[in-house]
């Protein structure tokens, strides 16, 4: 089965209104030049979410979310729900990102009720996974990725798995400049894929798209991207400036 490869942005706490709509009009310009079958898209803050889709209107830009509550309303101050994501125009989400995580004490099982609630709907989840120094150091990487995709998708009926998209994303790579060699980062993505072979039957697991995520940049986007289980990548800082963005996108399979 071929695998659909995605190149996603992840602007994190960055880029204001304006800034963002500038972002996305050179970034949709640099696009429109180049030939690519992979899927791409920004995730820019909340509060831009509603410019960026106006903004990438027309293009082959699409917009997703950093992350969402479970909940789809309610008095739940500070948090944004699936049906309000979906009438803004937004087709992706992230949910479970790194730093969600350790900064937010974000858990497996609360990633499980955000991944079912936004199932429940149309967007395109992308499950965030991955260990830190720590955990690696310790020959801990596969008892972690393993928990974490376990229970981040238990629960999940087969006939949805076709709709996930999995990021590995090794913390101590993420912001550090320190990438996982391809090599490495391609262990950890089949032993997910073995664990969603497991979950939800070959067929199903073969179609899953896992990105690969921390300090991808133009320089290193290819050789990620060749690798026999690498369906894309998940870039935090080079996705802020259009030129590197569009360059890693240039160098999808
Ligand atoms: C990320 O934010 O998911 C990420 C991988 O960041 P960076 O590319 O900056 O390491």
């Amino acid at each position: 089965m071929t695998r659909r490869t995605i190149v996603a942005g992840n602007w994190k706490l960055n880029k204001t209104i304006a800034e963002t709509r500038r972002l996305i009009q050179l970034f949709r310009n640099r696009l429109a030049g180049i030939d690519t079958r992979a899927t791409v898209l920004v995730c820019p803050p909340t509060v831009a979410i509603e410019t960026a889709v106006d903004a990438a209107k027309g293009s082959a830009v699409g917009i997703g979310a950093q992350n969402v509550f479970w909940e789809p309303g309610g008095a739940f101050t500070g948090e944004v729900s699936v049906p309000m994501l979906e009438a803004a125009g937004v087709e992706f989400v992230l949910i479970g990102h790194s730093e969600r995580r350790s900064i937010f004490g974000e858990t497996d099982a609360e990633v499980n009720r955000k991944l079912k609630a936004v199932l429940g709907g149309d967007l395109t989840p992308i499950v965030c996974v991955g260990e830190s120094l720590e955990e690696r150091e310790a020959g801990r990487t596969e008892e972690v990725v393993r928990r974490q995709v376990e229970t981040g998708l238990s629960e999940v009926a087969p006939d949805h798995a076709h709709r996930l998209v999995l990021a590995y994303e090794p913390v101590w790579a993420i912001g550090t400049g320190r990438t996982a060699t391809p090599e490495m980062a391609n262990e950890v993505h089949r032993l997910i894929r073995g664990r969603l072979v497991d979950m939800f039957g070959g067929r199903s697991a073969d179609g899953i798209s896992i990105l690969y995520g921390g300090s991808v940049k133009a320089e290193n986007a290819a050789s990620l991207m060749a690798e026999t289980d690498i369906d894309g990548v998940l870039v935090g800082g080079a996705s802020l400036d259009a030129e590197s963005f569009t360059e890693i996108v240039r160098s999808a399979p």
